[in-house]
């Protein structure tokens, strides 16, 4: 193959869930049998990254300014879903199970692996709860110890009085995050969620 061929193909390998063969394949298609395709893929690459950025409210993906869910008026701003990823945010959303707004941290504290609340999208989601317009604060964060850990130190930041802070309750194995629930764990865990003090 030629030079241009395989550093697609590496570019495409690194990609998550895409192992040596599967991306020769998507090379291979794309170049050999449907190369109408490629100036398509590349217009919408170059598009997305131009275009999405974070939202500067509560982190998810946003194009100019606010993202679609802080920019629906008929969400709950009252209700705050706080999570670790975007990818999270998708499957909370994806079961349908939640009308509130959301707050991504990018992240979750993690000493191990030199991650501290420099690195966490905090001070947003610090300057939300002061305002005064969150009546609660759903904790969604994977049950390990590092999650654990995460939630107690915004328990610490939360302003004492008036704000109820609660943490979804898992059906799942410890260790496991929100990502791989299936939407009606996700529903259950929603509703069972449990007061966090
Ligand atoms: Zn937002």
């Amino acid at each position: 193959m030629t030079p241009a061929f395989e550093a697609l193909q590496k570019q495409l390998k690194q990609l998550p869930g895409l192992g040596y063969r599967s991306a020769e394949r998507i090379a291979l298609h794309l170049l050999v049998e449907k190369p109408a395709r490629l100036p398509e893929l590349v217009a919408a690459l170059n598009a997305a990254a131009k275009s999405v950025a974070r939202c500067g409210t509560c982190g998810n993906l946003a194009e100019g300014g606010e993202c679609s869910v802080c920019a629906d008026l008929k969400r709950d701003a009252g209700v705050v879903c706080v999570v670790e990823t975007v990818p999270d945010l998708v499957a909370i959303e994806r079961s349908g199970a939640f009308r509130g707004r959301y707050h991504v941290l990018h992240g979750k504290l993690s000493p191990i692996h030199g991650v501290g609340p420099g690195a966490l999208n905090l001070a947003p989601l610090v300057s939300r709860m002061q305002s005064g317009e969150i009546r609660e604060l759903i904790l969604a964060l994977s049950n390990d110890i590092e999650g654990e850990a995460t939630c107690h130190f915004l328990l610490e930041r939360v302003p004492p009085e008036g704000m109820k802070v609660s943490r979804i309750g898992f059906g799942l194995p410890s260790g496991a995050g929100v990502l791989y629930a299936d939407s009606v764990t996700l529903k259950s865990a929603l509703e069972a969620r449990r007061d966090f003090k």
